[in-house]
């Protein structure tokens, strides 16, 4: 672990919106952690195209591009992917991805695909105008202000309101008949912004629609029960993270309380490094678990190309394992070559190749003592 989990600080919430939502339901802690505190292990490329798009979006929603001038619109384009790789050129661990052109090979496709997106939103902007057809970036909040968000698009019809939100993922968490089952994160998001727009606007939504980055649009079946229960348990989720974390701070509790470990939460936690709930609930661990390994040295070589080749005894399950692959930029702390016999080290999201035998990825990162 980087440090005790104590030390990350960790702060009340003032609101929570829908996209938030199903994050926070899952692990409190991560969320929390992502707020006051930068990632312990590589975002993906695809996650940093993903917020170039949205800068993109948005840039056309609130009216400053106009992506029907496909220069205009490339200019904005190269410029924010240029932001984005900037920073990632100032963190260790993102800086193995520039440029973004390479670690994504998609983003040619994506730049179409928003393109394309951007137009559509250019054009109901330009109709709402008229005639009051369609509203893009659309404030919505409960009476109190506790939970609030925009949706992307609400668009007013004969029948009622059709509310779209645009995804640059993809929508769906399995394959299936029609594309797949869509993603409940996804579900209780739209959901929540039906409930939202209610308290907003006073009529609920006849249709929620996801859309995909390829035009795909997918309907959210819903009830109005189903929002009406979602938006409460929104409120009680808030207010129940807001006691945990004053408990924290005043002592009454430590970290952990807010931490709910779980196969499917902490495969995409960014804060696994920090996190003794984490290594608690996986105990010896099993092929469910995200392919960390922590331990204590007992071998090491460096081949001709400066990679480091491992011998573990692992904690706490006292198995002996073998990592090889591990490049110089992708470890923190004690340099390769100074690693001495029974040195703790933390190696995580490695490729198991078999029982004993993990392999380096590209994102693999490695906390050495
Ligand atoms: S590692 Fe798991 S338990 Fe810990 S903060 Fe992340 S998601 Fe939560």
């Amino acid at each position: 672990m980087v440090g005790p989990e104590q030390s990350l600080p960790v702060e009340p919430l003032d609101t929570i919106s829908p996209s938030q939502y199903s994050w926070i339901k899952q692990c409190s802690l991560r969320s929390l952690w992502s707020r006051t505190t930068d990632a312990l292990l590589p975002t993906s490329p695809k996650a940093r195209v993903g917020s170039v798009i949205h800068r993109v979006v948005e840039k056309v929603s609130r009216g400053e591009l106009d992506p029907q001038d496909e220069q205009v619109f490339q200019d904005a384009w190269d410029s924010e992917v240029e932001r984005a790789e900037k920073r990632m050129k100032s963190s260790w661990l993102s800086r193995r991805f520039v440029p973004l052109s390479g670690s994504v090979p998609t983003l040619r496709v994506m730049y179409h695909q928003t393109r394309h997106r951007a137009i559509e939103l250019h054009q109901a902007k330009r109709n709402s105008t008229g005639t009051g057809s369609a509203r893009t970036e659309v404030q919505v909040k409960s009476r109190e202000g506790k939970v609030s968000g925009r949706v992307d698009k609400a668009i007013d019809t004969r029948n009622g309101v059709i509310l779209q939100d645009y995804k640059s993922g993809s929508i769906f968490s399995s394959a299936g008949p029609n594309g797949g089952n869509l993603k409940e994160r996804y579900k209780s998001q739209m959901k929540l912004y039906a409930s939202l727009y209610h308290a907003s606007y006073g009529v609920w939504p006849v249709c929620l629609q996801l859309v995909a980055l390829g035009g795909e649009v997918r309907k959210v079946n819903y009830t109005v029960r189903e929002g009406v229960d979602l938006l409460d348990e929104a409120r009680r989720l808030l207010e129940n993270i807001n006691q945990r974390v004053n408990d924290v701070q005043e002592g009454r509790a430590q970290t952990p309380v807010l931490a709910d470990p779980d196969t499917e939460a902490c495969s995409v936690c960014n804060f696994r490094p920090a996190c003794q709930s984490y290594w608690r609930a996986r105990g010896g661990g099993s092929s469910e678990w995200p392919p960390d390994l922590r331990g204590h040295v007992r071998e090491t070589e460096v081949d001709s190309e400066d990679r480091l080749l491992l011998r573990l005894l692992t904690s706490p399950d006292q198995c002996k394992k073998v990592v090889h692959g591990i490049e110089p930029n992708m470890v923190r702390g004690e340099d390769a070559h100074d690693l001495v016999k029974d040195s703790w080290v933390e190696v995580y999201n490695l490729y198991q190749k078999s029982e004993e035998v993990y392999k380096a990825t590209k994102y693999t990162v490695g906390y050495f003592q």
